[in-house]
């Protein structure tokens, strides 16, 4: 059984995103969304906000579990007996963070690879934070998130 895992912020998850869920999901029989649980990095959404839409997105998807940890995702992935973890690529300028990521994730875990996957080309441009940005201005995200993620901005951002 091919297991794979794609960590992530998901602050809040995107079109972009899910795209790259979706393509990586038939190429694995089980893939965790690993959302990520990082106290460091602030978020306007809880952990627990961003792996319920998640939950609630992506819950006719058999093969999918959207999961969080306090583990390294180099150790979640292990525990999970999983083979690799995914990233999505979508400007050369998330390559050199992401080559030092992978690199560094190689060192602590080699028998996991990291595979990427490159976004395709209408969510190329496609950020959460632009995405917050746009709703935080009262604009119009509905070309770029689900109406679940539409509807959770307007109310968080409402407050
Ligand atoms: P992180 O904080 O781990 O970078 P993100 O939620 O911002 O978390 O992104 C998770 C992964 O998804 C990263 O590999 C990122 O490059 C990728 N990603 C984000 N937006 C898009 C998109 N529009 N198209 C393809 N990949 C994307």
């Amino acid at each position: 059984m091919k297991i794979g895992v794609y960590p992530g912020t998901f602050d809040p998850v995107t079109n972009g995103h899910l795209d790259i869920i979706k393509r990586s999901s038939h190429l694995f029989d089980k893939l965790y969304i690993l959302v990520a649980n990082n106290m460091n990095k602030k978020t306007l959404f809880t952990t627990e906000e961003r792996v319920a839409l998640l939950k609630k997105i992506l819950r006719e998807y058999p093969n999918i579990e959207v999961v969080t940890s306090n583990l390294l995702t180099v150790e979640f992935a292990k525990s999970v007996k999983a083979e690799a973890m995914i990233r999505g690529l979508r400007m050369v300028s998330d390559f050199e963070y992401e080559l030092q990521l992978a690199t560094l994730n190689k060192c602590l875990e080699k028998e996991i690879e990291t595979i990427f996957i490159m976004s395709s080309h209408e969510y190329s441009f496609l950020s959460s934070s632009s995405v917050k940005e746009i709703a935080t201005f009262q604009g119009d995200v509905s070309k770029f998130v689900p109406k679940d993620v539409e509807v959770a901005l307007q109310r968080k951002l409402n407050k």
